[in-house]
């Protein structure tokens, strides 16, 4: 057997070279080390253990804390001819036994298993009589006691480190700020371990951000214009609009499916099942749809309404494009969206304090939406890393136009304030338009020194300006009375004049010209491409299993490409291991040479 992590990289992964700090990573664990790992989702910390298993002698013990992410890498393996294999609830008494068994034999090169079951004194006893080629601790965030995910069995996994003092250990995370990182070395002791942190930036996806007018008509084109025949996710807040939306869309024509916590447990799981094995579908879901989710060919995330906070928002963004494949975060928003988050912070009954720490987190989400910068500078600098202006956001491909607004927001404050603080949107752009209907002449409000003081813009103008106070937080919609605005917080330097306030001016209409990213060149590698999907969907239903643990969407993109009519050079196209060469590669070359035939016929 080989022992060079390269050449493992090369005839059992069939990829030509490392990536980021993956070398790194490797050596440091072949040698013995422990080590912390961050990285990005996409950017390939699988192979940072999956490696040094195979480098190492003896069993590497994987811990995961799901079973589907369990099952997915357990099969992917299996596909490359590594022998792997889960313990887990889901699994019959007989096939524990099994897996036991092999495992005490030394046949296995890797074992997944949930930290509950790890931490059994029964197993840990069994590893003691294992030869251990290392400890791999997945979605070791897990352990963060702050974090969303927190796990309470992952705590116990520190003790991993007395007994079993000779083993390597390597924690590994896409999710981890500055305290959760300081965590996850102090929970699992790995204090004196190196320390490998690559950068969050996701390039290959597009960050996007609409004007909400008509969301479902403006998802629909987005799918059909740039996505048809793709994988995506939308996320909705509310079960009810899950499953308006679904339907709607399979009415459209569009295959969706719907995932939420209310619907009936089989259901749930069908859909869940479907979506990952078949391409193409759309899932339209509550936020309860995504954890250990690990299809990697996603190519959009839309979200019809706000996620919770920009950390949330990173987090289902990042289901997208883990291939590293060209794809979409898509998202509307508007008025009402700002005005009902804000509102319900301020309805909430926390504490003042837990209240001042919501507002900052939904002013950098609000302040992402209203960003007239580089949207993907927002996001990576609040998570506290720098990035240069990317040109594959829609503010880079299309730069908005800002203005100096401190005469508009203190003629918008001083309508709220005149007009008693008990009025909505559109009685308040009346106002200012000087709009003298029945209501305002009952309330006498055609008299105020404000009436009329903003004609020369258009009621889209001033919607869009009260927006974006609201956004800033200088206008709240107050909750117990019909969306009616309110002065917020800190609006006294505004009205003084002492501060700076620029809008951004909403384009007039989201032209579609950031343009559809293309994977293809020509219509006959499209043809192939579609061919090989095929061919790949009718192989994973044979066996039961998702297409991409066949062979990936960029795999057959650049098979498309490549157009290889022999083995010898399919073996040279990424992704295209000695396993799956043997097991496969015949029935890709048929398909290439049917479908090549075809386009040079006569
Ligand atoms: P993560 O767990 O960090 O989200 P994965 O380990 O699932 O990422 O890897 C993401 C994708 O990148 C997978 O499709 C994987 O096969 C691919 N990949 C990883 N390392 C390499 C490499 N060195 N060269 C080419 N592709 C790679
Ligand atoms: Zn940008």
């Amino acid at each position: 057997m080989h022992h060079d992590p390269l050449h493992i990289l090369k005839t059992i992964f069939g990829y030509e070279q490392f990536r980021g700090h993956q070398r790194a990573v490797i050596d440091h664990v072949v040698a013995g080390g422990d080590a912390m790992v961050l990285m990005p989702t996409g950017g390939g910390k699988s192979l940072c253990y999956q490696i040094p298993a195979l480098c190492r002698d003896g069993i590497a013990i994987v811990v995961s804390p799901l079973i589907a992410l369990m099952q997915n890498q357990v099969e992917m393996l299996r596909q490359l001819g590594v022998k792997a294999a889960g313990l887990h609830s889901g699994m019959s008494f007989s096939e524990i036994v099994e897996t036991g068994r092999s495992m005490r034999a030394g046949e296995l090169d890797m074992l997944y298993v949930a930290p509950e079951r790890l931490m059994q004194p029964a197993f840990l006893d069994q590893l003691h009589h294992c030869r251990l080629a290392l400890f791999a601790i997945d979605e070791a965030h897990c352990v963060s006691q702050w974090g969303h995910d927190f796990r309470p069995e992952y705590l116990q996994l520190a003790a991993l480190a007395e007994r079993f003092p000779g083993v390597p250990r390597l924690a590994l995370t896409a999710t981890a700020d500055q305290p959760t990182r300081l965590e996850i070395l102090e929970r699992l002791c790995l204090g004196k371990g190196a320390q490998f942190i690559a950068g969050f930036d996701r390039p290959n996806i597009r960050y996007r951000v609409s004007l909400k007018n008509a969301p479902k008509k403006q998802l629909l084109h987005f799918i059909r214009t740039e996505h048809s025949r793709n994988s995506g996710i939308v996320y909705c807040l509310s079960r009810a609009k899950v499953e308006e939306t679904a339907s709607w869309l399979r009415e459209q024509g569009i295959e969706a499916l719907a995932y939420h916590a209310g619907l009936d447990r089989h259901v749930r799981h069908a859909n869940q099942d479907k979506f990952l094995r078949e391409d193409g579908l759309v899932m339209v879901a509550t936020i309860a749809f995504g954890m250990g989710i690990d299809k990697p060919d996603i190519r959009f995330v839309a979200h019809l309404d706000l996620p919770r906070s920009l950390e949330a928002y990173y987090q289902e963004t990042g289901r997208a494009g883990r291939d590293g494949l060209p794809s979409d975060a898509w998202m509307v928003y508007g008025l009402q969206d700002a005005a009902k988050i804000r509102q319900m912070i301020e309805a909430s009954d926390a504490s003042e304090s837990k209240k001042a720490v919501e507002r900052q987190k939904v002013s950098a989400l609000l302040g992402y939406c209203e960003t007239t910068c580089c949207r993907r500078q927002v996001l990576l600098e609040y998570f506290g890393d720098t990035a240069s202006p990317c040109n594959n956001c829609d503010t880079c491909l299309q730069p908005v136009d800002t203005f100096d607004g401190l005469e508009a927001a203190q003629q918008a404050l001083s309508a709220i304030y005149r007009t008693g603080q008990r009025f909505g949107v559109a009685y308040i752009v009346d106002i200012l338009r000087g709009e003298e209907n029945d209501r305002i002449r009952a309330m006498g409000h055609q008299h105020l020194s404000t009436f009329g003081i903003g004609r020369s813009r258009s009621v889209n103008e001033w919607k869009s300006i009260l927006r974006q106070l609201i956004a800033m937080g200088h206008a709240i919609a107050a909750s117990d009375q019909n969306g009616a605005l309110i002065l917020g917080h800190d609006v006294l330097p505004v009205l003084r004049g002492e501060a700076r306030v620029s809008f951004r001016r909403d384009p007039a209409e989201q032209r579609s010209s950031t343009g559809k990213r293309v994977l293809i060149e020509t219509p006959a590698e499209q043809i192939l491409f579609d061919a090989l999907r095929t061919r790949r969907l009718e192989l994973a239903r044979a066996q039961g299993v998702p297409p991409y643990v066949i062979f990936h969407d960029t795999t057959l993109l650049e098979m498309a490409r490549r157009k290889p009519i022999h083995l010898d050079s399919l073996s040279k196209v990424p992704g295209v291991g000695c396993g799956k060469l043997g097991r496969y590669g015949q029935d890709f070359l048929d398909v290439i040479i049917r479908v090549s035939e075809l386009d040079t016929g006569p």
